[in-house]
């Protein structure tokens, strides 16, 4: 007891004078045993968002697509990122890790205050973080500073079937990246970036790989299946 408390202090005061080498003793903001959290990845168009409706209802997940909180901020009037996120994102790049870590940390604040019923209540909570972590950064900082995850959930299929998925939505959903030059870019990111992520959590055995060219409810019930160990 009083040796892990001079340690921590000891590991204070090397973070306070950025004493290189020195192992950091900040704890993620969020106790993993109250906190679940699932990543989401999978190709663009791989149907994630789809996939996480599904599990949102069976098991009242509150569900935080990084995209959709980006192009919320891209979109507020007083927002300092809003020039920097339109670029990235049309370019298919990662936007800088620090912007969307904080954004995920505050709307996950928000949802663990409001939301009840099965899972929440005393900050308990559990979340499907949907298109995150994208890249090694954003793993490592979100992992740091806000929760520990419980499992990947990776949606795997083919390139023509995500692109033909990307052009007929790209019909309806108005995005600025759903035109076939950013959609290379964003499978080119997405293959050179995000696929050194699923490696890393492969190592730890976090992985749950979900083969999402069969029907909705077939890849529901494999998705549910993989959920269904993580959940206490
Ligand atoms: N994006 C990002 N960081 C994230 C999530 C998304 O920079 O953590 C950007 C990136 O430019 C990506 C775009 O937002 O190409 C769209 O992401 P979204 O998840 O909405 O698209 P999807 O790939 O699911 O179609
Ligand atoms: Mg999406």
């Amino acid at each position: 007891m009083a040796l892990n408390f001079i340690w921590k202090i000891a590991g204070a005061l090397a973070d306070a004078l950025h004493l290189p080498g020195f192992p950091k003793h900040k704890e993620p903001k969020f106790d993993k045993k109250k906190v679940t959290v699932i990543f989401v990845l999978g190709g663009t168009g791989a149907g994630k968002g789809t996939q996480c409706s599904l599990l949102v209802e069976k098991y009242n997940f509150s569900h935080l697509s990084t995209g959709d909180l980006l192009r919320a901020e891209q979109d507020r009037l007083d927002s300092q990122f809003g020039d920097l996120i339109r670029t990235h994102i049309r370019e298919g790049e990662i936007v800088p890790m620090e912007v969307v870590v904080k954004l995920l940390e505050n709307a996950m604040c928000a949802v663990l205050e409001s939301k009840t019923g099965e899972g929440w209540g005393d900050g308990k909570g559990r979340f499907l973080v949907d298109g995150f972590p994208r890249k090694m950064d954003q793993a490592l900082k979100f992992e740091e500073d806000v929760c520990t995850s419980s499992l990947v959930l990776f949606f795997t299929t083919n390139e023509e079937t995500m692109l033909e998925r990307l052009l007929e939505r790209g019909k309806t959903s108005s995005r600025d990246d759903d035109n076939i030059e950013s959609i290379k870019k964003r499978f080119a990111t997405y293959k050179e970036t995000t696929m050194p992520v699923i490696e890393h959590y492969e190592k730890s055995g976090k992985v749950a790989e979900v083969d999402s060219s069969p029907s909705v409810d077939e890849i529901h019930a494999v998705a549910a299946a993989a959920v269904a160990k993580v959940l206490t």
